[in-house]
């Protein structure tokens, strides 16, 4: 065993901790402010090659491999949880689209993905359907060579801001049979809802999306009929290394902006920081944040070594969601009345964390993995 980064790996995190602080920190509270999608910062990501880490150079992407990915995507969320979120994503539906798709969708999508001509997105999540997300009624009628869909998806990271989106639907209702699309945004019949209005990740782009008599070809199936619920699981079990590492940034950087107030703050003739009871909190959030990380470096290295590891991803994402949140509450608290006004950013990452008990599986329905896992 061996808790040391790899040369390339220490490089990746210098190389996007100093894009992250440089380009998307400064950037992070005038986009919250606004809510609006940062695609200067999508653009930076394909230039640096962080939008393909899991698929080879043959098709545009870095194979940069999951721990790398997940070092990337923390140093991105740490600057800004909205890019971050968006970095995901796109990577989740590249590496989908790698390990389920034929040779001419992975020419035609990989590329555009990796280089940033737009995001990529998910949509399983229905307004009847999300934790019980095979229950999703979106149907794709066959129909000569192509397929049919009708329905509607629901807080679609992406989705407005996606060349191409990977859609879960019915392809039979009896016995039920998932299938997956992969739908482009020109496609009449497919419209994009209007942005969503968040308490936090208030960057990325979150919409409703409709289908209504949309036609693809035969060839838009990702993967077999019927293939749709194992491509969704799999992908989440990989997202959710993603959204783990995105919990980690967002509270490692609400940790060190508290360790600076309590050094400088003072009350009562002494540092705010020599206080025990703020030493406690300090001293939770740092030991938390380490166990956050070893969880999520061990669920990535699984994956890394073509291991299983679906139980440590979610156990993964659900620490890091919940402790995450843990410490940028006590973050707020620890500046008192500064970290409730938006002065400071830590406000803002209680609220961009929140949704990371949220997505890609609701803590309980991590809860629910794990102990399937447990029962084999
Ligand atoms: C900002 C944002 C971005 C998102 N991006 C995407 C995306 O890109 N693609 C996509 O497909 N989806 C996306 N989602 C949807 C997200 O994955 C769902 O919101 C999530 O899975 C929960 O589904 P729900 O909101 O319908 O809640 P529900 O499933 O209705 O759950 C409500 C509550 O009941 C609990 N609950 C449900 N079932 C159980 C159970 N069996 N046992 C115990 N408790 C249970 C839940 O944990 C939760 O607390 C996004 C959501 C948000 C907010």
């Amino acid at each position: 065993m061996d808790f040391r980064l790899t040369d390339e790996q220490s490089q990746i995190e210098a190389m996007v901790r100093s894009l992250s602080l440089k380009e998307f920190a400064p950037r992070a509270a005038q986009v919250d402010e606004e809510s609006r999608y940062p695609a200067e910062n999508h653009r930076l990501l394909a230039d640096l090659g962080l939008l393909g880490m899991l698929y080879p150079a043959t098709f545009g992407g870095s194979e940069a491999g999951p721990v790398s990915y997940a070092i990337a995507l923390r140093e991105v969320a740490a600057g800004c949880a909205s890019t971050g979120v968006g970095m995901a994503v796109t990577n989740m539906t590249g590496e989908a689209i790698f390990r389920f798709g034929s040779d001419a969708q992975r020419s035609r999508y990989l590329p555009m993905l990796s280089g940033g001509k737009g995001a990529g997105a998910f949509a399983l999540t229905e307004p009847g359907a999300g934790s019980d997300a095979a229950g999703l009624s979106t149907f794709a009628r066959e129909d000569g060579n192509g397929y049919v869909l009708d329905g509607s998806k629901a807080f679609i990271t992406n989705g407005a801001n996606a060349c191409v989106t990977i859609v879960m639907a019915l392809t039979q209702r009896s016995p039920r049979r998932i299938s997956a699309f992969l739908v482009e945004r020109e496609t009449p019949g497919f419209s994009i809802g209007k942005s969503e209005r968040k308490l936090g990740i208030r960057g990325s782009d979150t919409v409703a999306l409709s289908f209504e008599e949309c036609r693809v070809p035969k060839t838009a199936m990702l993967g077999s009929p019927g293939d749709g619920l194992k491509i969704a699981l799999s992908t989440l079990d990989g997202g959710r290394i993603g959204i783990a590492s995105q919990a980690i940034g967002i509270a490692r950087s609400a940790f060190l902006t508290a360790t600076g107030y309590a050094r400088d703050r003072r009350q009562f003739g002494q540092a705010i920081g020599e206080f025990q009871a703020i030493q406690w909190k300090l001293a939770n959030a740092a030991t938390e944040l380490d166990a956050a990380q070893l969880l999520t470096y061990r669920a990535a290295f699984l994956k890394e070594k073509g291991l299983p590891y679906s139980k440590e991803a979610s156990m993964a994402k659900l620490f890091a969601a919940e402790a995450g949140n843990r410490i940028c509450h006590d973050a707020v608290q620890i500046l008192g009345g500064y970290g409730y006004i938006r002065e400071y950013p830590v406000e803002r990452h209680l609220r961009d964390i929140q949704v990371t008990t949220i997505y890609e599986g609701t803590s309980e329905i991590q809860r629910i993995v794990i102990s399937r896992a447990l029962h084999g």
